[in-house]
């Protein structure tokens, strides 16, 4: 007996986000707004799967005629362990938000969180990371998402500050390449101010602060926080009063990791300036 899916007009492309919990989840209304602008009918909806269960849930998916699958907390991990094959962001990772099924039946996963920061940064804020000096709050799944395409993008320097330090020597250890990485020690004191923070922790869902140095931050700083919401989070608040030049949040990067999924998909890249509006104004309104 079917668990999560249920037949469905095989004439209509068949997508879903899965994760625990995902009814809040926005990436059904960033995908129909793709949909409707690149004239593709699609059905794309929000199903719950508890953390252990998803291997199954693709299968049933898969037998279902689904097409491709995007994967949210806390599955991510375990998105990336059972596929067939991994791309390789997904695979530096160690953790997918997208997949799909080759001509073989097999289980492709990637990654496109970081892509879509890279791209939200540099594109739509202007900020390109080349030669940057990046700060990045967090070691957990988000930040080792955003690792690969950061240093892809070649950054001067990428530190990394984690409460539980030895996630963040744990991600540090497992960068290979030319830009010099290395750990900062929880609420220490830096030496020189950086030109990019990433909020990655999930602090900000919980009203709160990572404990940064004020020397970290001068008034060239563009502060991030992955998270978004109607308000500025209070990260971006304490960037803001801290005199940083810019403190932007999350929503951006979330329609972009969105857009580079639906290509990987459907072969068209759509755009997403019209549907980042879209949703700021939604979720602005408390709409959404
Ligand atoms: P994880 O649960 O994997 O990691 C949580 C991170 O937050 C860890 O670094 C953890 O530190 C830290 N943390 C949690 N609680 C505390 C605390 N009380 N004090 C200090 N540090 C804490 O979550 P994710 O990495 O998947 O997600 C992180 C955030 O990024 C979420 O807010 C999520 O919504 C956002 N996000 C946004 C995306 C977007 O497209 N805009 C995409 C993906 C994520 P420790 O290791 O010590 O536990």
């Amino acid at each position: 007996m079917a668990r999560w899916f249920k037949q469905r007009n095989a004439e209509v492309p068949y997508f879903c986000v899965t994760g625990s919990p995902v009814a809040h989840s926005k990436s059904p209304l960033i995908h129909a707004a793709f949909a409707a602008q690149t004239g593709r009918r699609l059905a794309y909806e929000p199903v719950e799967v508890e953390r252990g269960s998803l291997a199954a849930a693709v299968a049933e998916f898969h037998a279902f005629g689904g097409v491709g699958m995007n994967v949210t907390l806390p599955l991510k991990e375990e998105a990336c362990r059972l596929a067939d094959v991994r791309r390789p962001r997904a695979a530096a990772a160690g953790a997918a938000n997208t997949l799909w099924f080759d001509q073989a039946g097999a289980t492709v996963a990637d990654n496109t969180d970081g892509t879509g920061l890279v791209q939200d940064l540099e594109h739509n804020h202007s900020f390109p990371l080349a030669g940057k000096r990046v700060l990045l709050v967090g070691a957990g799944g988000a930040a080792r998402g955003v690792v690969p395409a950061l240093l892809a993008a070649s950054p001067a320097s990428l530190l990394v500050t984690n409460r539980t330090e030895a996630k963040a020597r744990a991600l540090v250890r497992s960068v290979k390449g030319g830009v010099a990485v290395d750990v900062l020690g929880w609420g220490a004191t830096a030496s020189a101010a950086v030109d990019l923070i990433v909020n990655a922790t999930s602090l900000s869902l919980q009203g709160a602060l990572p404990p940064l140095s004020e020397a970290l931050l001068d008034d060239t700083t563009v502060c991030y926080d992955m998270m978004y919401g109607p308000e500025p989070t209070l990260f971006m608040t304490w960037a803001r009063q801290r005199g940083a030049r810019r403190a932007l949040d999350g929503l951006g990067m979330l329609v972009e990791q969105a857009a580079v999924a639906f290509e990987l998909w459907h072969g068209v890249k759509p755009a997403t300036a019209p549907v980042i509006a879209h949703l700021r104004e939604a979720v602005t309104a408390g709409k959404s």
